[in-house]
């Protein structure tokens, strides 16, 4: 999921955007870069991100046999998922992108991507940084009545481009960890909307398949108005009805 500063991609990125996945390849006790790369060899590589239209983006991916988890083939591919998502740069990305169908995600945000985001907008959708996520055959479960939010939203499969998507606000998501061991995630606001878009991108769907259609626009037209019909961004109480 793009992480929806579009005019970060029209200047010259901080260095370390580019490259921070080579410069910086081992941090102690960090879960980005699995060992593999200590040696110098399966370095983890950016890889085109895969554009709507292509199958592996409209059909849904396959569980990670557990027996697989930890092998040298998974592994290079969450490396060059993580290395993919912050070449974009992107807070979210999911194995369809890069071309493998497979089901898993991962995900990160952090203060610096938020900082190219005007402050109000970082508040009004919540957003908070949190250390890389990867998540193996993730099961999201959406918590009945919960708030609803309707942001923009953009993902890097469908580039130069964004819509209103709702989303629920609070979602609970479980599955395993790249060492194999079960993870549980409960999961509000921004952080929130990127685990459903990640997790719809494995059961096939994109945000166009959930977007207010007559929001859909290009990231220069933005700020422009809405069209009629379109409900205002913002967080909806479930008690509330938006008109
Ligand atoms: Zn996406």
């Amino acid at each position: 999921m793009e992480f929806f500063a579009p005019q970060v991609r029209d200047t010259k990125l901080p260095f370390h955007y580019v490259s921070q996945y080579y410069s910086m390849p081992v941090v102690a006790g960090k879960e980005s870069v699995s060992p593999i790369c200590l040696w110098g060899f399966n370095k983890p590589k950016v890889t085109e991100v895969v554009q709507a239209g292509d199958p592996v983006l409209h059909e849904p991916a396959l569980e990670v046999r557990v027996e697989d988890i930890g092998s040298a083939r998974i592994e290079k591919i969450i490396n060059d998922m993580v290395a993919t998502m912050r070449n974009a740069p992107g807070v979210g990305l999911a194995a369809p992108q890069i071309g493998e169908q497979l089901q898993i995600i991962v995900l990160e945000d952090t203060k610096e991507l938020m900082s190219y985001a005007p402050p109000e907008e970082v508040k009004e959708q919540q957003r908070e940084p949190f250390d890389l996520l990867v998540i193996i055959n993730p099961k999201l479960t959406r918590k009945g009545g919960s708030d609803k939010a309707v942001f923009f939203e953009g993902c890097l499969s469908i580039d130069g481009y964004r819509a209103l998507v709702e989303r629920d606000l609070e979602v609970e998501v479980s599955g395993l960890g790249r060492d194999g061991n079960p993870i549980y995630i409960k999961a509000s606001g921004w952080k929130a909307r990127i685990l459903q878009h990640e997790c719809d991108h494995l059961m096939g769907d994109l945000y166009v398949d959930k977007m207010v259609p007559k929001s859909f626009r290009a990231t220069k037209n933005l700020r422009l108005p809405l069209a009629a019909g379109c409900p205002n961004p913002g967080v909806c109480k479930a008690s509330t009805k938006r008109v």
